[in-house]
């Protein structure tokens, strides 16, 4: 038999683990590779060839690759979460040693993570559950890496992990999350603030597209510029690009036509996002932004029923409603930035809040600056502004919310005006925002001191007699309110 000689194992080869073997293997880190299916194994060993012989081996079975990797070995998993998981931590562990590590590199629920860890853990074996954000481009070029779990697994692969991920200024885009599932509960957050994201990107391009009357080509522009300033991100760098990408299904684009538009407006997702919003939910977070986008996706699939809906309301008597811009393309442009802007600090202070929340529930002792840190680089959601947020929580990192850190109040305050005019406009016009609108609500409703939640309470103890707080004298308080009217 072969010596061990490889330093980490990668079992999973669809495209998130053929890239990241090579990104590893491509770092100096010799690597064995194994995938249920071998065609795979055997692209991923000729894609290392093609790439000038990274040492990177193919291995036909779970013993074959298990041995070939060194102790203590460390193995990522990229497979399908849920049932693949547990059928390839089965396949692999009767020839696993103790102190030998797993890590799972997919978008797992982080209930299944601890328990997996804890199986491990009887074992002698260590778990970390690693959110992989970056998609296929990031998993072979530098991805941003969330892992938790056991520490000691992490220390194990640490220097691995610091190589093939994202370098940003203040380092690769990689830290020791925390314990139990964290790695995976912060990445899931990761992809609601994602949601967050794209649905408010869309919301500008629908406002400024059937409302300002933009063209394709001048969407392009927009995005791009704005890629320049403080909302440049990854998101609206690819936005910008989308814009640009004519249609030429068959070949035969004309170039007068675009690929966005003949896009079906139905939108896909794979449960993180859905999780997300229940978490927040169970633990009494206010997230409508992200909410606001898992509905979106709901109903963008609602396609059939929407059709209906127009014609069925039309006949009503609804006119689309859709008004030509009050004002000039300029000021419109310049508006929806500033929306735009308002309403993703909005969007992360609800994702910010929401790992909190948990970390506190869990005792994880999260570090929302650090996160917001290894978020700069790698992930879908990089963005210059990540930077200030991580800077907002090292000022203070007990804040309660982003809204108030002394910098990003004085951003909210100085775009208010143009945000409560683009949501203004965008309900005026039937187009609706539904994201932006819920930045918008919650941002007032967290700004003010007092809200009408004084009535609900005396409905609540009208017709339950739930009681209610005074805002004069402690104690609580009930009232025959129909005797008393
Ligand atoms: P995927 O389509 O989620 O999964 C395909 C892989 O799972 C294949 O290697 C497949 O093996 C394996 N698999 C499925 N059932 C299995 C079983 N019962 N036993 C063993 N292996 C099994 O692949 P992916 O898109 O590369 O994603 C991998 C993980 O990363 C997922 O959790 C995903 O959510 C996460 N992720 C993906 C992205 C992305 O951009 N795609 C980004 C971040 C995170 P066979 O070839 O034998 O079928």
């Amino acid at each position: 038999e072969a010596a061990s000689v490889s330093r980490i194992g990668l079992a999973g080869l669809a495209v998130m683990g053929q890239n990241l073997a090579l990104n590893i293997a491509e770092k100096g880190f010799p690597i064995s590779v194994y995938n249920r299916t071998a065609s795979k194994t055997e692209e991923t060993v000729r894609r290392a060839q093609a790439e000038g012989g990274l040492p990177l081996t193919g291995h036909a079975t779970p013993k074959d690759f298990v041995l070939s990797i060194k102790r203590p070995r460390a193995i990522v998993m990229l497979v399908k979460a849920g049932a693949p998981v547990d059928s390839l931590i089965s396949s692999l562990v009767p020839f696993l040693e103790p102190g030998d590590a797993i890590i799972d590199g997919g978008n797992e629920w982080y209930e299944n993570t601890e328990r997996r860890l804890e199986d491990a853990a009887s074992k002698g074996l260590l778990y970390l559950g690693m959110g992989v954000s970056g998609g296929e481009e990031g998993a072979r070029n530098g991805p941003s890496l969330m892992p938790g779990g056991h520490k000691e697994a992490y220390t194990n692969v640490e220097s691995i992990l610091s190589k093939i991920a994202a370098q940003v200024d203040d380092g690769p885009c990689v830290t020791y999350v925390g314990p139990g599932g964290a790695g995976n509960f912060v990445k899931m957050v990761h992809n609601g603030i994602e949601y967050g994201d794209m649905q408010l990107i869309s919301e500008a391009y629908d406002i400024l597209k059937h409302v300002g009357h933009l063209s394709n080509a001048e969407l392009a522009r927009v995005f791009d510029d704005w890629n320049h300033g403080e909302l440049e991100s990854f998101l609206v760098e690819i936005t910008a690009d989308i814009f640009r990408v004519p249609d030429d299904f068959n070949g035969s684009g004309s170039g007068d036509q675009h690929l966005v538009d003949k896009i079906l407006d139905k939108t896909g997702m794979k449960g993180t996002g859905k999780w997300t919003v229940q978490q927040a939910a169970e633990l009494a977070i206010a997230a409508p932004t992200i909410a606001a986008s898992l509905d979106s996706r709901y109903i963008s699939g609602l396609k059939d029923e929407r059709v209906a809906a127009e014609s069925a309301l039309e006949r009503a008597g609804l006119k689309p409603g859709l008004r030509a811009a009050w004002a000039p393309k300029r000021r419109l442009i310049d508006d929806v930035r500033q929306a735009l802007y308002a309403s993703k600090i909005c969007s992360y202070a609800q994702g910010m809040n929401l790992i909190r929340a948990k970390s506190n529930e869990k005792g994880w002792d999260l570090n929302l600056g650090e996160l917001a840190r290894i978020w700069k680089g790698g992930c879908i959601i990089r963005a210059r502004f990540l930077d200030r947020i991580k800077k907002a929580y090292e000022r203070n990192p007990n804040l309660a919310n982003l809204i108030v850190d002394e910098e990003f109040a004085r951003e909210m305050v100085q775009r208010q005006a143009a945000w409560r005019r683009v949501v203004g406009l965008a309900v005026g016009s039937g187009v609706g925002a539904p994201g932006m609108s819920a930045s918008l609500a919650y941002f007032d409703a967290y700004r003010r001191s007092r809200l009408p939640a004084n009535l609900v309470q005396a409905q609540r103890d009208y017709f339950g007699a739930h009681t209610y707080e005074r805002v004069d004298r402690p104690g609580s308080f009930h009232t025959e309110w129909a005797r008393a009217a």
